[in-house]
């Protein structure tokens, strides 16, 4: 491949640009194409083959997305909101705030701003819920909705690493591996981070010696999330040294962060009570002192442990319900690839019809609120309760249909809690 021939001057035969112009020069028996014109010529193809409509079924499976980012026709915030619907139970006002914002968001790319008018500054967001409570699965439904570029990353990683600048830099190698290294794409993209709680300031002092890796790290992300020119190892740090460095412009990237903030609700109340003396007490009954994360604000999070300048550049702030029986239940049976859905769909495919009863599923949802884990304990709980039937019905094509009732979910909770604890 790379530098395979050393002692001749390499060139691409395509644009004749010299090896060290390139990022990669590809050799084939008697020539070498760089990475530029192997993108071009893979374009052609996607041109050719796919987007003149000649085979739909090829289009679908197409290596390359589209990229050229157009809002979807008559996308309202309540268009985009009853998309989330269908994948996301509850959350309401997360979802609501969120689908204003992006529509925003993406009217602000469109806009064409000419000297003097008035110029719509980004909104990123601040998810804060527990954990498995669905505040990835809101980014990844948006992104896909959009059909824009999307990357996942962990806060805590910048602060493992310690060298701040060059690991801050990787969220966006991960957003540009994600859609071909296409850095246009890349610039219209949505990246979640997430755990920004983990950098929090440990105490609200900004002390005298400074807590590097929360602080640091978000000092970090700030020029990120404001939007600003950024050089991007595309291959990540440091295990590629002699790549060459893209040029992200990150105006136009949204960037969400979440949060499980533990122990917020303290922030909260210390600030509702000195609030609320001044007001009389009146007040204070209205606050419903079980759920207080409809009442938290910037400065909340500002006590928790973020700084005031990034916070700066999260403007909009929303939280996410801890997740009820009810809500456990529904997840399990109604979005549009709920976990019941696609188990039906399994046992299906082997000729099997799946019921399980309405009891049985309030017994999964209970056992996930004892697990504490939101929405992620179901699929651990599914897994236990079907495994052994997806074991053995293939093997027995005689069996057309398998119910799982209260009794058989309880035993197979109950074997594999007294299995882990054996282990
Ligand atoms: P987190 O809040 O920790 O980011 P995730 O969004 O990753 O949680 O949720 C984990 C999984 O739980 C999701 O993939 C999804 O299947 C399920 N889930 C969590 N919350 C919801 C919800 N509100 N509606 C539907 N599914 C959910």
């Amino acid at each position: 491949m790379r530098n395979r021939f050393k002692d001749k001057e390499l060139h691409c035969n395509f644009c004749g640009k010299e090896e060290k112009e390139a990022m990669i020069l590809v050799a084939g028996l008697e020539s070498h194409i760089c990475e530029a014109c192997v993108e071009q010529a893979q374009n052609i193809i996607i041109q050719e083959l796919y987007n003149n409509d000649a085979n739909p079924d090829a289009q679908k499976q197409g290596k390359k997305p589209d990229h050229h980012f157009k809002l979807p026709v008559a996308a309202t915030p309540a268009l985009i909101k009853s998309h989330l619907d269908n994948y996301v139970i509850g959350q309401d006002s997360a979802k609501k705030k969120l689908a204003v914002a992006v529509y925003n968001h993406y009217k602000r790319i469109g806009q064409q701003t000419k000297i003097g008018e008035v110029e719509i500054e980004k909104s990123n967001i601040l998810f804060v819920g527990r954990t498995g409570t669905g505040k990835t699965l809101i980014a990844k439904t948006i992104a896909k909705f959009l059909n824009v570029p999307f990357a996942i990353v962990d806060a805590t990683v910048f602060t493992e690493a310690g060298y701040v600048g060059e690991d801050v830099e990787s969220i966006l190698a991960r957003l540009l591996q994600n859609c071909n290294y296409s850095v246009e794409a890349a610039e219209m993209g949505i990246v979640y981070i997430d755990e920004v709680d983990k950098i929090a300031r440990k105490g609200d002092n900004p002390s005298l010696t400074r807590d590097v890796s929360g602080e640091g790290v978000q000092q970090g992300l700030l020029k990120m999330l404001e939007g600003s020119e950024v050089s991007v190892p595309p291959y990540g740090g440091r295990k590629h040294p002699e790549q060459k460095l893209l040029k992200v412009n990150t105006t136009n990237i949204l960037f969400i962060c979440g949060g499980a903030f533990d122990g917020i609700e303290r922030h909260i109340a210390r600030r509702i009570n000195t609030q609320v003396i001044g007001y009389g007490n009146d007040k204070k009954n209205e606050i419903d002192r079980d759920n207080l994360l409809p009442y938290m604000n910037h400065q909340d999070i500002k006590s928790f442990g973020l700084i005031p300048e990034l916070l700066g550049r999260l403007p909009i702030l929303t939280h996410l319900d801890p997740l009820d029986k009810t809500a456990l239940k529904r997840i399990l049976t109604e979005p549009k690839n709920a976990i019941m859905k696609q188990y039906i769909h399994l046992f299906e495919m082997e000729g099997v019809k799946l019921t399980v009863t309405e009891e049985a599923l309030d017994y999964f949802a209970e056992v996930a609120l004892e697990y504490n884990l939101g929405a992620r304990g179901l699929r651990s709980i599914c897994e236990a309760i079907f495994t052994d039937a997806m074991f053995e019905i293939p093997s027995n094509r005689a069996q057309k249909e398998f119910v799982v009732s209260l009794e058989y979910a309880k035993e197979r909770i109950e074997q594999s809690t007294a299995m882990h604890k054996a282990a």
